[in-house]
This record gives structure tokens, C-alpha cells and sequence, in this order.
């Protein structure tokens, strides 16, 4: 998957308040991903966006520590749609998703929603697909060996050089989350699964 042209791309909210970039080792290191699950569907449209059904949402798998974000970090929010469900950081200016992470800064994991992104051509081609649907309602993974080959190659950076201390989502003393989240409620919940 050589992409030797990696390069910094800038990225922002839907309003501009809150605007960035990802570093050129962050597109180097990422895995260009779609998914098909349920969660990332109803965190889409817990956040106003079109509804991506039939298709994806489109995912650069990457390593938060090469998320920078360059103004507007004070509009940085979080929101979980289960107690235990990943933190999925957005733009409280404009209510844009940003990027989804794992609980902790321990598991230095991030899917940053391409989107954002406003010219993707520098991620190189999709390579895994997450829960695709199947004849029979059921969901599979296709190519889910450069995700995980992926993601193995980046935690042992992060881990390594104790880079996963330093991210925009968590503090680097207390390794909290910067912003508290809106948790949803059963209700909320149930009227993102339809
Ligand atoms: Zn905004
Ligand atoms: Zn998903």
C-alpha cells in the first residue's frame, strides 16, 4: 500500500470553526476504510447528516496523536451512544463528526471521518470494508487484514515512543477525556437504529 506521496491535509467542521490537519505520517500510517455498521449509521444521523444508507461511511483508521487540530479546539464535544460505546468526538459549533476513539488514550486508535477531508485524494484506495451486508441480513468484513495489519503497525509506534500521550481528546496528566459526554439515553438510542 505505498503511498510515498503522503502528505499534511487540512481538515475542518462543516462551519470552520474548528479546523486542522492530519500530519503526513497520520495519512502514511492510515488505513483508508469503509463501514457498514449500525453505529457509525446512527452517529451520522445523531449529527444531522445525510443518511448513509445503502452505502458506508467512509474512515481513515489512524493513530490521534497525527490529528492536530489548529483553531477552534474549544468546539471540540463528545458523545457516546451507549455508557460503554466508543467516544465519538464532533464540532459543537455545527454539530460536525470529526472522528471516533477508543475510551482510553492506552488504545490509541482513531476513525477519523473522511468527510472532513476536504480533498481525499492523498488517502489512496479503500481497502477494507467493515460489515457489509449479506444476502440474509447478515454482515461480514472484506479485507479486513490491512485494517488489522494496519492498526498492529500503529499501536506499536504509539505505544512505543509514548506518542499516544499527546492527542486533542485526552489530557496528557489525567488521560481523561478534554470535553464530558452527552451519553444517550435508551430512547435516543432506539430512534438511531430504524
Ligand atoms: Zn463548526
Ligand atoms: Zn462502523
Amino acid at each position: 500500500m505505498g503511498r510515498r506521496m503522503a502528505k499534511e491535509t487540512p481538515f475542518s467542521c462543516s462551519c470552520g470553526a474548528l479546523h486542522g490537519h492530519i500530519t503526513a505520517a497520520g495519512i502514511q500510517s492510515g488505513t483508508h476504510v469503509v463501514c457498514f455498521c449500525h453505529d457509525c449509521r446512527a452517529a451520522q444521523l445523531y449529527f444531522g447528516q445525510p443518511d448513509p444508507l445503502p452505502g458506508p461511511v467512509d474512515i481513515l483508521q489512524m493513530s490521534p496523536e497525527e490529528i492536530q487540530i489548529d483553531d477552534g479546539a474549544e468546539h471540540l464535544a463528545l458523545m457516546q451512544l451507549s455508557p460503554k460505546g466508543m467516544l465519538r468526538w464532533y464540532a459543537d459549533c455545527c454539530k460536525a463528526p470529526l472522528a471516533t476513539t477508543s475510551r482510553t488514550p492506552k488504545f490509541p486508535f482513531a476513525g477519523f471521518i473522511v468527510k472532513r477531508i476536504s480533498d481525499p485524494s492523498g488517502l489512496g484506495p479503500i481497502t477494507t470494508q467493515g460489515f457489509v451486508p449479506q444476502p440474509g441480513g447478515k454482515q461480514s468484513h472484506e479485507k479486513l487484514r490491512y485494517a488489522a495489519a494496519g492498526l498492529a503497525t500503529r499501536l506499536v509506534k504509539s505505544w512505543v515512543s509514548g506518542s499516544w500521550k499527546n492527542t486533542p481528546f485526552f489530557d496528557p496528566e489525567t488521560q481523561k477525556p478534554v470535553a464530558t459526554a452527552t451519553i444517550l439515553s435508551k430512547s435516543e438510542r432506539a430512534a438511531l437504529y430504524v
